[in-house]
């Protein structure tokens, strides 16, 4: 049975119909209901060895200690978490000629220069990735690469007409072949969800790091017309990974959230 319009749906709606849906909903917008989903290869890019690399866009970032730790967490977050079963576990997505398995984290960069003040548009992170890369100052891409950018606190990202903390956690989206990530910080209810600041940041960054590896163009990889990509099924429902809090996804082999 289809299922009926929920608040997922509702928040979904307000981005362009054209819009994947590519985003970590807040938590209060949770779908609790059994949902009927089979995602489907649109024959676009995968992502078979995630080369994470880590922006953290902003001045906190380098000054404020808590700042300082957090990123360090979420670069040994990475580290680890790509070579682990959360990466095993996506195997099922792999196509012939594109064989999903492990990772690396390839480095980070703390970058002040233009960093934003109050808020970003999407528009401007891939201009400044964009620059970030043919200036070297973020290292080349190839067809694994995904930048991961994050925000210091206070400063709130602007996709599709939405606005972090009030309609999301997060996205991934892709300008060309760059693949990347936004990550603001958890600076609100609907985004810790109850949550420490370091497991919020790592539950909806392993949403959007596995949604980035199966549809890393989003819509053109393993998408659901209705439910959207693999992490969004499962939104804030998580587990315990190497020692770190990540989110379900889903399975199509199992049928559920895994
Ligand atoms: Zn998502």
């Amino acid at each position: 049975m289809p299922r009926t319009k929920s608040a997922l749906r509702k928040v979904v709606t307000n981005f362009s119909e054209h819009e994947p849906i590519r985003v970590v909903p807040l938590s209060q917008l949770q779908v609790q209901q059994a949902v009927t989903v089979n995602l489907t290869y649109r024959g676009g890019a995968l992502i078979e060895a995630a080369k994470v690399f880590a922006i953290y866009w902003g001045r906190s970032w380098e000054n404020d200690a808590d700042a300082r730790d957090l990123s360090a967490a979420m670069n040994q977050f990475f580290t680890d978490i790509l070579v682990s079963s959360l990466m095993d576990q996506l195997s099922e997505y792999s196509v012939s000629g594109k064989t999903i398995g492990h990772g690396s984290f390839i480095g980070s960069q703390v970058i002040t220069t233009d960093a934003p003040a109050r808020s970003v548009t999407d528009s401007r992170i891939q201009t400044a990735l964009q620059n970030w890369i043919s200036s070297g100052t973020a290292p080349e891409n190839d067809k694994d690469t995904i930048y991961f950018v994050f925000l210091e606190q206070g400063v709130v990202s602007v996709m599709g007409g939405s606005r972090s903390c009030q309609s999301y956690c997060g996205y991934h989206n892709n300008v060309g072949n760059i693949y990347y990530a936004v990550m603001p910080y958890p600076g609100c209810g609907g985004c810790l969800g109850g949550l420490a600041v370091l497991d919020a940041l790592t539950a909806t960054s392993s949403h959007e790091l596995c949604e980035a590896i199966t549809d890393p163009v989003p819509g053109a990889g393993w998408y659901d017309d209705t439910q959207g990509e693999i992490g969004d099924i499962c939104a804030w429902q998580f587990k315990q990974v190497a020692g770190y809090t990540v989110q379900l996804e889903w399975s199509n082999m199992q049928n559920k959230c895994v």
